[in-house]
Order: structure tokens, then C-alpha cells, then sequence
């Protein structure tokens, strides 16, 4: 596959595709200033980002939506350009809900359509106004459900996934791996046990030799084996960075030598949600 900053789309089985490379836009609402994800969607559509994950759970919807309705009102983009994905919240898993919690986030982006729309995690809460329901005694409310559908995987060097590539190469199903940078380290919601992956010795190395980062190593090594991956960053210098992925590649010796890296280790594990009946965790992939 010749990966290009212009063309780096891979098929998908509707005949659709979705670029290996998108913007990922969690911050903690309240440590980030409004407007920062107005300013960093805009900034990374001038950069040539042209895939961008978001959620009505991120409470910055509505920015990501302005951003890509102000870049097209500009003629920098098109509507069709563009590869949104949003996700349908742990509160609203009953079908009856699905459409128009949809809609609300159509109503929030002001965009006709969402490119992906997928479950965000699959353990439903009870439905309701709360986001996270809790009874008198703080804990939370959770809710039964049937759940037949896709889900997003974590995905990264130290968590390579190598069973469920194989498996979902065999079925064309495309991954999308969030957290491809080891995420923000928040503890109130990450592993922090596990290192961080941008300080690894062996992704700093083969970064030397091409005058990369260990981050741009980290994102060139998964999309070069066909793994979307969706880094976010608020900074426009880090913005730019994360995308100058495509003007150099990686041996197959470098690729074997980070896939060694892989730890097996979830940066993302929720254990406060771990007695949830669907935690999905302790499955294997
Ligand atoms: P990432 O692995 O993308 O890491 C983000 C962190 O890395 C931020 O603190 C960012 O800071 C920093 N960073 C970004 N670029 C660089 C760089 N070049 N060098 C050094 N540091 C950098 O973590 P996320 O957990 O945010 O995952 C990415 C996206 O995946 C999310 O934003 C969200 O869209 C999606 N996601 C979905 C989940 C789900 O359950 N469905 C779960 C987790 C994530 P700064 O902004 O200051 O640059």
C-alpha cells in the first residue's frame, strides 16, 4: 500500500474508506479551555487531517462540528472530504434509542450525516438524562442489553493485538486503535502502571535514524500494517507532527523489533466498571 499525507484511505466492505490517520479529540472538559478543539480541528484540516473521532460524551461536539462546517464555508474542504466518526453513549444502548440519539448529535454537529457512528463502549447504562446514573448510595446504575455490534480497540506497541489483527485481516473488518500514543496518562481513568510509550529506548532509536519522534514512530508503525489510528492532540505544533507520518517507512526488521515491544498491557482497562455483567476486558481478543 502506498501511503500518501493525501491518500491514505483504506477500503472499506460498504464500499466506503476511511483514512488511516485521524484526529482524536478527548480532553478532560474541565482542564480544557472552550474553543481548544474549535482551533485544533481547524488547525489539523489545514495540516490535511481528513478523518476526525469524536463523541457527545467529549462535550466538544459542537466544536468539532463548527470546525468542519468553517473549513467548508471556507472551500479549504467538502462536506464528503471529511470522515466523522460518533458514538452512541452507554445510556442510549436500547434500540429505540440508537435513531435519535443519532440525531441529537447531527443537531450538535449541524452536519447532515456522521461517516461511522459506533458504540462507545459496550456497557449499557441505565437510560436517562444522568450520563453516569448513579442509585442513593453513589453507585452506579448499570443496564441489561443485547449487544451484537462493533467495538473500538485499544491499540499501540505495547499493545499490539496480534490475535485480533489476524482475525479481523481474515474477515476484511478494519481496526481503529484508540490510544495510539499511550494516551494523556490521566490517572483518574488510565493505567499508569505500565510506562509511558513515548519514552520507550527502542521507538526513540528508529526515530533517530529518520529524524522522527517516538510518537510519529508509534502512528507510522500501526498505519503502515493497516491499523487506523486516531491521536489526539490539542497542540497545533503536535497536530502537525502526528501527521508528517508518510514521508518515510519502516523496515520490516524495525516493524518486528516494535512489534517485540508489545506487553500485553491495557492502558485503558476502566476497572472502576470491571463488575459491569459486559466489562469486556477480561475477554480475549
Ligand atoms: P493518545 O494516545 O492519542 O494520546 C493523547 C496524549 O498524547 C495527549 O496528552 C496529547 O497531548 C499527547 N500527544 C499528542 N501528540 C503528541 C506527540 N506528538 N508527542 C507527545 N505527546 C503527544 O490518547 P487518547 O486516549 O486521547 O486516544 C486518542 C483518541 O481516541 C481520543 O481522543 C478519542 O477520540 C479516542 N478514544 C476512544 C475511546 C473509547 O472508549 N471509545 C477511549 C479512548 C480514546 P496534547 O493534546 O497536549 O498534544
Amino acid at each position: 500500500m502506498n501511503l500518501t499525507a493525501e491518500n491514505h484511505r483504506v477500503p472499506l466492505s460498504d464500499g466506503n474508506s476511511i483514512p488511516l490517520l485521524g484526529l482524536g479529540t478527548y480532553a478532560d472538559p474541565k482542564k480544557t479551555p472552550k474553543g481548544s478543539c474549535l482551533e485544533s480541528v481547524k488547525i489539523a484540516i489545514d495540516a490535511g487531517y481528513r478523518h476526525i473521532d469524536g463523541a457527545f460524551v467529549y462535550y466538544n461536539e459542537h466544536e468539532v462540528g463548527q470546525a468542519i462546517r468553517e473549513k467548508i464555508a471556507e472551500g479549504k474542504i467538502k462536506r464528503e472530504d471529511i470522515f466523522y466518526c460518533g458514538k452512541l453513549w452507554n445510556t442510549c444502548h436500547p434500540p429505540e434509542l440508537v435513531r435519535p440519539t443519532l440525531e441529537k448529535t447531527l443537531k450538535i454537529l449541524q452536519l447532515d450525516y456522521v461517516d461511522l457512528y459506533i458504540i462507545e463502549l459496550p456497557m449499557a447504562f441505565k437510560p436517562g438524562d444522568a450520563i453516569y446514573p448513579r442509585d442513593e448510595n453513589g453507585k452506579m446504575i448499570y443496564h441489561e442489553t443485547d449487544l451484537c455490534a462493533t467495538w473500538e480497540v485499544e491499540c499501540h506497541p505495547y499493545f499490539t493485538q496480534p490475535k485480533l489483527l489476524e482475525f479481523c485481516r481474515q474477515h476484511d473488518i478494519v481496526i481503529v486503535g484508540y490510544s495510539p500514543l499511550g494516551t494523556s496518562r490521566d490517572e483518574t481513568w488510565v493505567n499508569v502502571s505500565s510506562p509511558p510509550l513515548l519514552k520507550d529506548p527502542v521507538l526513540n532509536a528508529i526515530g533517530k535514524k529518520y529524524n522522527k519522534t517516538a510518537a510519529q514512530i508509534a502512528l507510522r508503525f500501526n498505519v503502515q500494517r493497516g491499523v487506523v489510528v486516531i491521536p489526539k492532540s490539542f497542540n497545533a505544533q503536535r497536530i502537525r507532527e502526528n501527521f508528517q507520518i508518510f514521508d518515510f517507512s519502516l523496515t520490516e526488521k524495525e516493524m518486528k523489533e516494535i512489534e517485540a515491544l508489545n506487553k500485553n498491557v491495557r492502558y485503558v482497562e476502566l476497572l472502576m466498571w470491571r463488575d459491569h455483567p459486559e466489562y469486556p476486558f477480561s475477554d480475549e481478543y
